[in-house]
């Protein structure tokens, strides 16, 4: 049995928009009653309230303030769970005091918990759940589990989706025998040791006109605003960025692109990623960790660099589900290193595209696939 997210696109009514932006804020108001109420406690020498303590203030704060009885009461103890989570980090010195959230950054996400079929899936086009009763959705067929919980999200672009928490055994793939090693390049994001390269494509590209136009219009529309707030303040009226409606659309559009290519580059890496598990018993990668501390501007290393992070994460987690191997391999040498005698010749300019070996004289391998071939050898050096 694994637990699995499944993220799905939600199109609620007004009402129910209303329901569930009414529900951050309601989560946002006893986030920050919480925090202040910790604040307030330990100033007074008092120690600090767990976490089911916490749980227990809930109902007297729901006396205090009536209106919390509105609220999706599940969600508000997730809201706590996450301070309580917080206070921990801080503890841990992982991270500063928790800060109170402001009404300018609200919050984005609430969870609300599944107790005896409080969340199921209708007709694949409507998912039930608390408080919000039947929502229209797309993406619902993939829902086959026992459903734990889901996480209601407000995206950037002003767009509902749910992120649902699922526990379902996966199927056991057959073993296939095969061992592959991969090199991560840049123009081909992997290059397997049997040949196969994978394109880095290039997602942005298509959408780069229309990114470019409405980020214009964003910095446009922005200066104008500014200037308007400042006359405004001249004459005494207090006016906010958010106040501009023709601003804030440009910015929900600049989001929505920008989350369309993140969509595209994710599917596209995970159905590279079943696939490679599916075909292989034994996958070795470069450990990228020292890769991923250099900071690079170059666009394209970049984008390479956090696909290889995202690829290392997919093949992390679907290895163990389908009891497959993953070796993660330091990636020194592979490059000077000859696969067929294992003499290493030595550093190459990356203009040389093919390898030859003045030891052994192999002629003419490609030089990427030799290096998938050495990082799959390494695995059992
Ligand atoms: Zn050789």
């Amino acid at each position: 049995m694994v637990l699995k997210g499944i993220k799905i696109k939600l199109y609620p009514t007004e009402k129910q928009k209303i329901f569930i932006d009414r529900n951050l804020a309601l989560n946002r108001f006893v986030w920050n009653q919480l925090l202040a109420m910790q604040g307030a406690r330990h100033e007074n020498g008092g120690r600090y309230v767990g976490k089911y303590a916490m749980h227990n203030l809930m109902k007297p704060l729901k006396w205090e303030f009536p209106f919390l009885k509105e609220a999706d009461s599940t969600s508000l103890e997730y809201t706590s769970d996450d301070l309580d989570a917080a206070f921990l980090r801080f503890f841990n010195k992982q991270n500063g005091y928790p800060r109170f959230k402001s009404r300018k950054r609200p919050k984005s996400t609430y969870t609300t918990k599944c107790i005896n079929n409080s969340i199921t899936v209708v007709d694949n086009h409507y998912i039930q759940m608390p408080k919000l009763k039947l929502v229209k959705c797309h993406g619902a067929h993939r829902i086959t589990g026992r459903i734990m919980r889901a996480t209601i999200r407000k995206e950037p672009d002003g767009s509902y989706t749910a992120t649902i928490l699922v526990e379902e055994a996966v199927p056991i793939l057959p073993k296939t025998g095969a061992i592959v090693g991969l090199d991560m390049g840049i123009t081909h994001l992997v290059i397997q040791s049997d040949g196969y390269k994978l394109k880095n494509k290039q997602f942005e590209r298509a959408l780069a006109k229309q990114k470019r136009i409405w980020q214009r219009k964003f910095a446009r529309r922005r200066e104008r605003a500014l200037r308007e707030i400042a006359a405004a303040k001249a004459n005494g009226v207090e006016l906010q960025l958010t106040d501009f409606k023709n601003l804030q659309k440009a910015k929900q559009q600049v989001a929505r692109i920008n989350k369309r290519i993140k969509n595209q580059r994710l599917n596209y890496l995970h159905h590279y990623t079943t696939q490679l598990v599916k075909e292989h018993d034994i996958i070795v990668m470069e450990d990228l960790k020292t890769k991923n501390l250099m900071k690079n501007h170059h666009l394209a290393r970049s984008i390479a660099d956090a696909s290889w992070g995202i690829i290392k994460n997919l093949l992390t987690y679907k290895c163990a589900w389908h009891k497959k191997e993953l070796i993660l391999v330091k990636p020194h040498y592979t490059s000077q290193t000859c696969s067929h005698c294992g003499m290493n010749t030595g550093k190459k300019p990356l203009h040389i595209r093919m390898f030859n070996c003045p030891h052994c004289h192999t002629v003419g391998i490609d030089r990427d696939i030799n290096a998938a071939v050495n990082i799959r050898n390494k695995a059992f050096a």
